[in-house]
């Protein structure tokens, strides 16, 4: 018996998830390549229940599924150009971890931090995401080792992690830095380890050198150039309101 017509199925986010990057552009393309990326899944009224949560922190990983909520509506394609093919060689949807893809469903396994219920708000803390502020929590499993983990796999044209590049803050933002720093403990980690993982277009990198970057994380606007193999940061400064 073949079913040919499949009726849709609606799902109901669990909440969202609260993160430092505020655009696509420099997220990285995959998780746990920037563990200083802190998220926080925000749990609606239908979910806010702590008992959903109890015993989760017996593991140290956890898989997240969402929705690319942000591309979802420019649909899919059959093949797409990953940036790991330096961007110009396509390949199947289904053969690559693209955010255009039918269902807009993405995976990601982050780090577990803590489970937080605060003024009846039930949220769960977790660290190393390549997700943008806002995206909708479709499911939370544990991360199992011993069936997650395949140490023999294949990883195809993404069988080893893309190179990185070294990152220096120019000493014009120093104060900046400081300033900062102190309001997100975690920022100059977060900018060297976001930097490292070059997040220039891949058509346009390794090109242009020289050029001038910039990228927004929590509210603040980080600006940097590119000089051979390594990032400068010139500059950090709030949005503007
Ligand atoms: N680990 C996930 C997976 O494999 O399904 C995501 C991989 S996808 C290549 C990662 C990229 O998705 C990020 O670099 C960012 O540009 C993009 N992204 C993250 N959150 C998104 C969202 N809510 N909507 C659209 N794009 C998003």
């Amino acid at each position: 018996v073949t079913m040919l017509k499949q009726p849709p199925i609606s799902l109901q986010p669990l909440g969202v998830i609260r993160t430092p990057y505020q655009q696509k552009f420099a997220i990285p393309r995959q998780p746990n390549l920037v563990d200083a990326a802190y998220g926080e899944v925000v749990f609606s009224d239908t979910f806010n229940d702590p008992n959903m949560l109890r015993g989760i922190e017996q593991f140290s990983h956890l898989w997240l599924l969402f929705q690319f909520h942000k591309t979802a509506e420019q649909g899919w394609s059959p093949m797409v150009r990953p940036p790991r093919l330096g961007g110009n060689k396509k390949q199947g949807v289904l053969a690559t971890r693209s955010t255009f893809r039918p269902n807009s469903i993405g995976m990601s396994v982050v780090q577990y931090h803590k489970v937080e219920h605060k003024n009846g708000q039930l949220s769960l803390h977790v660290k190393g995401v390549d997700l943008l502020d806002g995206t909708p929590i479709i499911d939370i499993k544990p991360y199992v080792p011993w069936a997650d983990n395949i140490p023999q796999a294949m990883g195809g044209f993404a069988a080893q992690p893309p190179p990185t590049m070294a990152v220096y803050f120019e000493s014009q933002c120093a104060e900046q830095l400081a300033y900062w720093q102190s309001r997100y403990p975690m920022l100059s980690k977060l900018i060297e380890q976001v930097l490292a993982q070059d997040p220039r277009p891949a058509y346009k990198a390794k090109q242009e050198s020289d050029a001038q970057y910039g990228m927004s994380l929590y509210d603040l606007n980080i600006r940097w150039r590119v000089s051979g193999q390594a990032n400068y940061v010139t500059s950090i400064v709030q949005h503007a309101p």
